[in-house]
């Protein structure tokens, strides 16, 4: 049997948040819960250790877990754990910071064999920067980094070895930021496996924070007057201009829609209202500046943009390097980050009646550069 310990007694401090970290929302769902499905169909039970004035709350996430429940969490980490392993009823327990949600079926897999394997099974990572000894703010010592490794959770040990570990750590006073210190100095070397970059622990507000944001417009103009059409900033020779308010630059008003809709604002008729005589004959490229400034009062920097323009005519293929170019340069992003794709609609529709033309753009945001 296999019991689960999920560490949920943190008061998030450092995140320098006033509710437990575990209980704020990640992608949807409260941070615990993304590690509690995860170990879900791989433990017998699951306890997970919290604060009594959390309990309610945790009780109630649970709910659809029937072989989850709370256990009275302690002053420390190690206070919480023991509590925990004393309830706990399986031979084989892994403890997991429940402020780690990117935990992997995989991890969880491979900690239960390393313990059926070694004994024990430690989730780290090797490092990939110099560690330094340090003392007094003076450098003392740059140890070969094989020496060391960075340690996460879960950890895995039979339970009554753990147990009796940390009976003989309280027995001394002793306190320890992981079971691998504990096991380590009070029953032996833990075996550790190597386990994935992603599973890291939020810790700071921007942990906390979407990532990562697509987005999608359209826009579609009617041909009517004119000797040429303009796309992503191009003049391009046509038998027909476009019908338009502004330079009827249908390319770079679909991409707009598609950034201010990844970054939750209004859409460009919001912004930019056909009825603000600012905005006649208007150079669309300027508005694409504004709308990447709005973008980056938000903290929000564009990682790549694709836009997909469907026309019968004029033949584009010629200008499509010129368009990508000055996409990249709004955008402030490399070429072969903006992709532009021209083709026709077969004739049908109002498309392929030659009426009109409608472009497709999608984009990817992220939070930071
Ligand atoms: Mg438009």
């Amino acid at each position: 049997m296999i019991a689960a310990i999920l560490c949920a007694a943190g008061r998030g401090l450092r995140a320098g948040f006033s509710e437990n970290k575990v209980l704020r929302e990640l992608n949807g769902l409260p941070v615990l819960c993304h590690s509690l499905s995860a170990f879900a169909p791989l433990a017998d039970e699951i306890l997970v250790a919290c604060a009594p004035e959390d309990m309610p709350r945790i009780d109630a996430l649970l709910a659809p877990y029937p072989n989850a429940r709370t256990v009275l969490g302690g002053a420390t980490r190690g206070e919480s754990v023991y509590n925990a392993l004393k309830a706990a009823g399986s031979e084989i327990v892994l403890v997991h910071d429940a402020a780690r949600p990117f935990v992997t079926e995989k991890i969880i897999r491979d900690c239960i064999e390393c313990v059926r394997t070694y004994g024990s099974g430690v989730c780290a990572l090797p490092l990939s920067d110099t560690v330094a000894e340090v003392f007094d703010g003076n450098i003392l010592d740059v140890p070969p980094r094989e020496q060391f490794a960075a340690v996460q959770t879960p950890q895995g040990f039979y339970r009554n070895k753990l147990l009796g570990a940390y009976e003989r750590a309280r027995a001394d006073g002793r306190i320890f930021t992981d079971e691998s210190g504990v096991y380590a100095a009070y029953a032996e070397a833990p075996r550790l496996f190597f386990g994935d970059r992603a599973n890291r622990k939020l810790t700071y507000p921007e942990d906390f924070a979407p990532a990562e944001r697509a987005g999608f417009g359209v826009d579609t103009h009617a041909f009517g007057e004119g000797d040429h059409i303009t796309l992503c900033g191009v003049k391009i020779p046509s038998a027909h201009g476009l019908i338009a308010h502004s330079d009827g630059d249908a390319a770079v008003h679909a991409l707009m829609d598609a950034l201010l809709s990844a970054a939750g604002l209004r859409d460009i008729g919001f912004y930019f209202p056909e009825t603000d005589e600012r905005f006649a004959g208007a150079d669309s490229m300027a508005l694409l500046a504004e709308v990447i400034g709005m973008l980056r009062t938000q903290g929000l920097a564009v990682r790549n943009a694709s836009v997909s323009v469907v026309a019968e005519r004029p033949r584009l293929f010629p200008y499509i390097e010129e368009m990508k170019q000055n996409l990249a340069d709004v955008l402030g992003i490399s070429v072969s980050c903006v992709g532009v794709a021209a083709g026709t609609n077969e004739k049908l529709g109002y498309v392929g009646e030659g009426k009109g033309i409608t472009c497709f753009a999608t984009v990817l945001l992220r939070k930071g550069t």
